[in-house]
């Protein structure tokens, strides 16, 4: 079983983020006892352990004491438990990184950092309003490299419509030799600042063959430093893949914790509220906190094509059709057509789309949903 703990609290909204945080701190206390209330209940209902992963994000974890964080992974180890080979994951900001807190960290029982870089551009860092500098980053990976943390993946933004210098913050990224490194492409969502600035045209959209070039650098220069593209956002060093990301993709059961998180048991999948305070309220009341919902045979399928296709060995053919809804056939003229085409390609019984137009993954999966 794979644990989430979503920890809904940032110091300040980054322009493009539409995750679910909240600026204020105010409820910091009341929503980790919360989450450890959240985990208890859980626990009665059918979900066993031990976890192979848990994993903490949000949010920014790392703005909870190392109190409040051990408080967190003890009850989810009390309820659920796991073993010396569970990987233990903390997503941090680089202003949160201090050898004190590292060590801290590791004393209360994390085994893996995921650390938000996004840019070593300054320019970039103020574009997206994060909260540190080039400098705190830089700081953050010296410390975490003289740390017992050996195992931490970066996370980087790419397609920013910025006109910054993205090989130079690769290659920055890259000189501190992370086992794993995450790298999207910059989406624009709706709700978001970003996404209200380019809809009121004070924000033009990045260009398309700039952030293909982006693109294609990325690929290049990852295969050059003998990083496995394993999945569409994902890089990593032998032996260093995500476990915790892994077990999603494999259509796995994991269980969300906390405002928004989602929970997948192999047929129901659940999501809980929102707001902090809807869902503490609710939590406290004893009232669902959540939505349940039964997944029908079509939803699987589409579900297990997604996943599948942002895969590097892509999704097996055989799988699809064992999921296939009474009555449906597999697409084969949009696959006949993806193929032609290059989108697609069809090898040892599965699906793949090329390294090179990962970009258009949503497309092609689109093109082949049922
Ligand atoms: S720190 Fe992370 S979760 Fe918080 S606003 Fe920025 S991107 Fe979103």
């Amino acid at each position: 079983m794979r644990l989430y703990l979503h920890i809904p609290f940032c110091r300040q909204a980054c322009h493009y983020c539409d995750f679910h945080f909240s600026t204020s701190t105010r409820l910091v206390e009341e929503m980790v006892r919360a989450l450890t209330e959240e985990i208890s209940f859980w626990r009665t209902q059918d979900w066993a352990g031990p976890c192979s992963s848990v994993y903490l994000g949000g949010g920014t974890p790392s703005v909870l004491t190392a109190q409040q964080l051990a408080c967190l992974l003890d009850a989810a180890n009390e309820y659920f438990g796991w073993s010396d080979a569970s990987e233990i994951t903390l997503e941090v900001n680089p202003e949160d990184v201090s050898a004190a807190a590292l060590s801290d960290w590791r004393s209360v029982g994390f085994n893996r950092l995921s650390v938000g870089i996004q840019s070593f551009a300054p320019s970039d860092l103020q574009w997206m309003n994060r909260s540190h500098t080039a400098h705190q980053s830089e700081r953050a990976l010296d410390a975490i490299r003289n740390s017992d943390f050996t195992n931490f993946s970066l996370d980087l933004i790419y397609g920013l419509p910025t006109g910054s210098d993205w090989p130079t913050s690769l290659e920055k990224a890259l000189a501190y030799e992370p086992p794993h490194v995450s790298a999207y492409c910059l989406g624009i969502e709706e709700g978001t600042v970003l996404g209200r600035r380019v809809a009121t045209g004070k924000q033009k959209v990045p260009e398309e063959g700039s952030v293909a070039s982006d693109h294609a650098t990325l690929c290049r220069v990852m295969q050059e430093r003998g990083y496995a593209h394993y999945e569409l956002s994902s890089f990593c060093r032998p032996g260093a893949r995500s476990a915790h990301n892994s077990g999603y993709w494999s259509g796995a059961p994991y269980l969300g914790v906390g405002p928004s998180a989602h929970s997948f048991n192999g047929s129901v999948r659940w999501q809980n509220l929102k707001p902090n305070a809807r869902y503490l309220k609710k939590l406290k009341e004893g009232t669902p906190w959540y939505t349940a919902e039964q997944m029908d045979p079509l939803e699987k399928w589409n579900e297990a094509l997604m996943i599948g296709l942002r895969l590097a060995e892509g999704v097996s053919v055989a799988h699809l059709e064992s999921l296939l809804p009474s009555g449906q056939k597999l697409p084969e003229r949009a696959v006949e057509e993806l193929s032609r085409s290059g989108l697609l390609l069809e090898e040892s019984g599965h699906w793949r789309i090329p390294e090179i137009h990962g970009l258009l993954t949503d497309h092609i999966t689109r093109n082949l949903m049922l």
